[in-house]
C-alpha cells in the first residue's frame, strides 16, 4: 500500500517548528438536524416541512447533498441563489456553497496571535490565508527585525516583503476520484465528514510518521482539537489506499 519511510522522523527537533507553522484549526460545533427538528416540533406544535419545490425550478439541489452544519438531507435545502452555487439549510439556517462545504466545519486561526485568518487568494488547488492582525507577534517581530535599508524599501514596495503569517490550504477534491473508482471503499471519500486538510493531517501522522491509529486519534484530539475515532482513521486509510490503487 504505502511505502513507509525507513526512519520515522518523529524525534527530530524541527518538528516543533513544523507544528508551529500550521494554523490553529478550530472545529465548529456540529448540530444534529434530528434534534433541531424535534425542538421545532415541541416549540411550534407542528413538523417543519421540507422545502416546497416549484415544478420548473431552474436549479436543483443534488440528492446527495446535506447540510454541512446539521446534516439535514437535501429535502431541507434551498437553492438560495443556485446559479452561483449558494444553498441554505431550512433547519439550521446555515448558508453554504458546494465549494466551501468543508470549510464550514473548521475555522483557521493564526498560530501566533489566535486571530482568525483571512482568505486572500483562491487558486485552482489551494487557498491562501493571511493573518492581518497588526499586533500579531509574528508580524511585529518581522517588522522590527528589518534593517533601515529594508524599511525604506518596504515603504516604497510593501508587497515585496513577506511580513505576515501566511498559510496555504490545499483543496484536494476526492469527488471525481471516488466516482471513477471501480472498487467501493468502506468509506465514500466524497461523503467524508472531515475536511481534505484534516484528512491530510491524519494521513501524514498515520502513514508518513507511522503512528498507530490510536496515537493518531489522540494527537488529532490533543494538538488539533478534532475528535475522531481510531476506527475512522483506519477506514480513511483503507479508502484512500483503494482510490490510489485504482488510479495507478
Ligand atoms: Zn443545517
Ligand atoms: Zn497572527
Amino acid at each position: 500500500m504505502f511505502d513507509k519511510p525507513e526512519k520515522t522522523p518523529v524525534n527530530k527537533p524541527y518538528r516543533k517548528l513544523q507544528v508551529d507553522d500550521l494554523p490553529i484549526i478550530e472545529t465548529l460545533q456540529k448540530l444534529d438536524y434530528r434534534v433541531l427538528l424535534s425542538e421545532y416540533l415541541e416549540k411550534n406544535g407542528k413538523q417543519l416541512k421540507p422545502v416546497q419545490r416549484r415544478k420548473n425550478a431552474k436549479v436543483r439541489v443534488p440528492k446527495s447533498m446535506s447540510c454541512p452544519q446539521c446534516g439535514a438531507p437535501s429535502e431541507y435545502l434551498y437553492a438560495n441563489n443556485g446559479d452561483k452555487g449558494q444553498y441554505q439549510c431550512k433547519v439550521c439556517s446555515c448558508l453554504f456553497s458546494q465549494k466551501n462545504r468543508y470549510l464550514k466545519e473548521a475555522v483557521l486561526k493564526c498560530p501566533h496571535c489566535s486571530k482568525t485568518l483571512e482568505k486572500i487568494k483562491e487558486r485552482k488547488d489551494f487557498d491562501v490565508y493571511k493573518c492581518k492582525n497588526n499586533d500579531c507577534p509574528y508580524y511585529q517581530q518581522k517588522l522590527n527585525g528589518m534593517s533601515s535599508k529594508e524599511k525604506k524599501q518596504f515603504q516604497k514596495d510593501p508587497q515585496s516583503f513577506k511580513l505576515r503569517y501566511i498559510f496555504r490550504q490545499f483543496r484536494i477534491d476526492f469527488q471525481p476520484l471516488s466516482k471513477s473508482s471501480p472498487i467501493r471503499p468502506k468509506v465514500d471519500l466524497a461523503k467524508l465528514y472531515v475536511s481534505p486538510h484534516t484528512l491530510g493531517l491524519i494521513l501524514t501522522y498515520h502513514v508518513n510518521y507511522g503512528l498507530s491509529a490510536r496515537k493518531t486519534a489522540a494527537l488529532m484530539k490533543d494538538v488539533h482539537g478534532v475528535s475522531i475515532s481510531h476506527q475512522s482513521i483506519l477506514n480513511y486509510e483503507n479508502a484512500v489506499a483503494l482510490v490510489l490503487q485504482a488510479l495507478c
